[in-house]
C-alpha cells in the first residue's frame, strides 16, 4: 500500500461558485465527494488541510514555511507528498520549496486544476490521480522523483524551472529551459537523465526566508526617477528583468545608479524578459558594463526561481557577498551554466 501525504492549500481544484457566481475555495470534502475512486485505490492517504483554504494569489512566505515544516515532520512516514494548490502562484511555491527542502529524496508534487473538480469537463481528476501515481512510484525501493515538481496536463515539470504561462488552457505550465521530467500517456515516461538524484545527500529543512526583494522590469524610456525609487526601496536585492540575453541601455546615468545601489550593499540579479534562453553577460556591448559594475548573472532562471532563491539565500546569509556568490550557482537544478 502506498502511503501519500496530501497537503490541501486551496485553489480552483476545490472551488465552488458562491451566490454571485464567483469561485471561492471549499474544503477537502468536496474533492473526496467528486473523486470516489480515491477510496478504491491502493493508497493510504493522509490529508492536511490548511486553514483557511486560499486562492493561491494570497500565498505568502509564512504559509511556505508551514508547508515545508509539515513535509519535514512527516518525511520518514510517507512515500511522497502531493500539494493541492492554486495554479496562479504554484511556480513560486514549487520554487521556494525546492530551496527550503535541501537534499530531498522523496517526491513533492504540486498540482491543481483550471476547472473545479465538480465541473463536468474538469482537469482536476486526471491531474490529481497522475500526481498521486508519480508520487508513489519507486524503482528498487527508491523514489523515482526526488525533487519538488509541478504536475499539470499530463506533464511533470521541475518546479523551479516552471512558470504559469496560460490562464485559459489546461496546459497551464511550461518549462522551456528544462526538459519535461515525466510525460503521462498510456504509460508514465520518465526522462531519467533529467531527474535529480539526491541519494547521497542529507535531507535538510531551511525555514528562514527574507523577503526583502524588489523587481525592476526595464522598458525603453523608463525614467531615472522610477529606477531610483525601486533601487532605493528597503530591500537587500533587486531582480532586474532585462532585454534579450541580459541587455540594457548603456546610458551612463543608468549604470551609475546601479553601481551606487551595489556599492550600498544591494545585490542586483540580471534575468531576461525572454522566457527561453539565458542571460549572457558580455555577449553584447549592452551588457559588458553591467558585468563590470557587479550586476549578478541570473543565467536562465525563471522570475519565480530568482525571487524565491533570493528570499532563501537572504534568510541563510547576512552578507551581500555570500548571497551574491550562491545566486550564480546551481543549487537545486534551477539554472544552467554554459560558460
Ligand atoms: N486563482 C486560482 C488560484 O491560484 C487559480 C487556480 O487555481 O488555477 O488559486
Amino acid at each position: 500500500m502506498h502511503n501519500i501525504f496530501i497537503i490541501y492549500t486551496g485553489g480552483t481544484i476545490g472551488m465552488v461558485k458562491d451566490e454571485t457566481g464567483t469561485f471561492v475555495p471549499f474544503d477537502f470534502e468536496l474533492i473526496k465527494r467528486n473523486l470516489p475512486d480515491l477510496s478504491r485505490l491502493n493508497y493510504k492517504l493522509t490529508v492536511h488541510s490548511f486553514s483557511p483554504i486560499i486562492d493561491s494569489s494570497n500565498m505568502k512566505p509564512e504559509i511556505w514555511i508551514e508547508m515545508a515544516q509539515i513535509i519535514k515532520n512527516n518525511y520518514d512516514d510517507y512515500d511522497g507528498f502531493v500539494i493541492l494548490h492554486g495554479s496562479d502562484t504554484m511556480s513560486f511555491s514549487a520554487s521556494v520549496l525546492s530551496f527550503m527542502l535541501e537534499g530531498l529524496q522523496k517526491p513533492v508534487i504540486l498540482s491543481g486544476s483550471q476547472l473545479p473538480i465538480g465541473e463536468i469537463r474538469t482537469d482536476a481528476r486526471e491531474n490529481m490521480m497522475t500526481a498521486l501515481e508519480i508520487a508513489s512510484t519507486k524503482h528498487l525501493g527508491v523514489s523515482m522523483i526526488q525533487e519538488v515538481c509541478i504536475l499539470f496536463d499530463n506533464k511533470l515539470f521541475r518546479g523551479n524551472r516552471s512558470f504559469k504561462y496560460n490562464s485559459a488552457k489546461f496546459e497551464a505550465f511550461r518549462s522551456p529551459n528544462y526538459p519535461v521530467l515525466v510525460e503521462a500517456g498510456i504509460h508514465l515516461q520518465y526522462n531519467q537523465e533529467a531527474l535529480l538524484d539526491n541519494r547521497d545527500k542529507e535531507f535538510i529543512l531551511h525555514t528562514r526566508l527574507d523577503d526583502r526583494v524588489a523587481v525592476l522590469k526595464l522598458f525603453p524610456g523608463i525614467s531615472p526617477n522610477t529606477i531610483k525609487s525601486i533601487l532605493n526601496a528597503d530591500v537587500r536585492a533587486i531582480v532586474m528583468e532585462t532585454f534579450g540575453s541580459g541587455n540594457t541601455t548603456t546610458d551612463q546615468w543608468f549604470l551609475d545608479l546601479l553601481k551606487e545601489a551595489i556599492d550600498n550593499g544591494k545585490n542586483i540579479v540580471n534575468i531576461s524578459q525572454c522566457k527561453v534562453g539565458s542571460v549572457e553577460l558580455g555577449r553584447y556591448e549592452t551588457s559588458t558594463g553591467l558585468k563590470a559594475i557587479g550586476v549578478l548573472n541570473g543565467y536562465d532562471m525563471t522570475f519565480e526561481a530568482a525571487v524565491t532563491k533570493l528570499m532563501y539565500l537572504q534568510g541563510e546569509f547576512e552578507g551581500q557577498q555570500d548571497v551574491a556568490y550562491w545566486i550564480e550557482k546551481n543549487i537545486r537544478g534551477e539554472l544552467t551554466i554554459n560558460d
